[in-house]
């Protein structure tokens, strides 16, 4: 019996995984963890029976806490309450599904006790990968990637061990707006954005995906789990999403990995890496895609993606800029506190006005995420 926890099970990875779970009947979840969706959550306590289950609000918990009485789950709040689920006893695995670089201290207190990481919270990646990676070597800790481009990847890697790559192919959609100018941008709405062509997920993503910052976090996200540098990723856009990347070998050989989009199959690879199981679901048929495409991606126009080849070449506490001033950008756009455009323009603002620091350590990037949030905040 596997054991896992989930951070983030209420969202779109977290409700996916707790299908894969429901699907394969031999994984017990032993934690939980949400941020406001107590309804849901007593729902997965009641149908999982986690030993412990945490809330982001103390409000929510003391709710939650009333309400699962009857339940044997302890009920916990705040980062202690994620810090406890994910370094709990007892499990294997944390999924990461929550969502923003809140991730960071309880995916490196899971590292320290052990645990294998099933990442999909790429934020975390992007601002911690110089202290998350080599604390995960040490500790003998696996971080099997769930974002389905890395675990394409992963996967394309398999069985070439002592192989160099000599590129990686990070295939894109092109979000909603592909082939779309800056002029065209300038009236974008929530809703026009929140409609990805191929994938259905949570909201931050399906903006980063609008914006291709979601390309850039991701090509930040590869060099750190595997080691290559961002000049060696190539982002090329693949409209149908049927190629999820690839890779390229010294010999000139790209490997790729190729599926319906449906983010259990990247969740169940790294839920029992190596094996491969039945997955119920739709399968490719060529004959009905008929053709592919490829381009390369308008890096003018979403130069956000542009920004993000620049902090990860740079590296320091520069992507923890990149990627909070982009998660604060995101949630005012959401809120309608801001344009569409204003997105990359407040990205760009904050990384010009930034003093790098190298090898940040974890109190400086949550310093520097704070800076962020107070630039941005003291000119709205
Ligand atoms: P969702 O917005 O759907 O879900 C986010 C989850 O995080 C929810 O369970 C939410 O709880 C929880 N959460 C948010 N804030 C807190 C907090 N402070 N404390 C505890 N829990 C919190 O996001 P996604 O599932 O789409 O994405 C999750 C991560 O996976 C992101 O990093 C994303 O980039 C990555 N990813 C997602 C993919 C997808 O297909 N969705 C694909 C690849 C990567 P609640 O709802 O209760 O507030």
């Amino acid at each position: 019996m596997k054991t896992i926890a989930i951070l983030g099970s209420t969202g779109s990875i977290g409700t996916q995984t707790l299908e894969v779970v429901r699907g394969n009947g031999d994984i017990q979840v032993m934690g939980l963890a949400a941020g406001n969706n107590i309804d849901l959550l007593e729902k997965q306590i009641r149908e999982f029976h986690p030993k412990k289950a945490a809330v982001w609000s103390e409000e929510k918990a003391r709710e939650l806490r009333v309400r699962a009485a009857d339940t044997a789950t302890e009920i916990l709040s705040g980062m202690e309450g994620l810090i406890e689920v994910a370094a709990m006893d007892g499990t294997q695995i944390l999924v990461t599904a929550i969502v923003g670089m809140i991730g960071i201290r309880p995916t490196i207190e899971a590292i320290k006790a052990g645990k294998d990481i099933a990442l999909a919270n790429k934020e975390t990646l992007v601002t911690a990968g110089h202290l998350i990676m080599p604390l995960a070597k040490d500790m003998g800790v696996t971080i099997l990637p769930v974002d389905s481009e890395h675990s394409a990847i992963f996967q394309s890697l398999q069985g070439n061990a002592d192989n160099p790559v000599k590129k990686i192919l990070l295939t894109a959609s092109g979000g909603p707006f592909r082939g779309m100018r800056q002029e065209e941008l300038l009236e974008i709405r929530v809703e026009d954005a929140l409609k990805h062509p191929n994938w259905t997920m949570g909201a931050k993503i399906t903006i980063d995906s609008s914006t291709m910052v979601n390309k850039g976090l991701e090509v930040i996200e590869a060099k750190w789990l595997f080691g290559v540098e961002v000049d060696d990723v190539q982002v090329v856009v693949q409209p149908q999403s049927v190629i999820h990347s690839m890779v390229e070998y010294e010999d000139g050989a790209v490997m790729a990995q190729l599926g319906t989009p449906d983010m259990k199959l990247p969740i169940q690879y790294a839920l029992y890496y190596p094996k491969r199981r039945y997955l119920p679901g739709e399968r490719l048929d060529f004959y009905s895609i008929g053709k592919l495409d490829f381009e390369k991606p308008d890096m003018d126009t979403f130069y956000g993606l542009k920004l993000a080849y620049e902090a990860g070449r740079k590296g320091g506490s520069l992507p923890t800029v990149f990627n909070a001033a982009n998660e604060l950008a995101v949630s005012m756009f959401l809120k309608r506190e801001a344009k569409y455009l204003e997105i990359t323009e407040i990205i760009e603002d904050c990384m010009m006005a930034h003093k790098n620091i190298p090898e940040p350590t974890l109190e400086q990037i949550l310093e520097t995420e704070a800076e962020t949030y107070e630039r941005i905040n003291s000119r709205r």
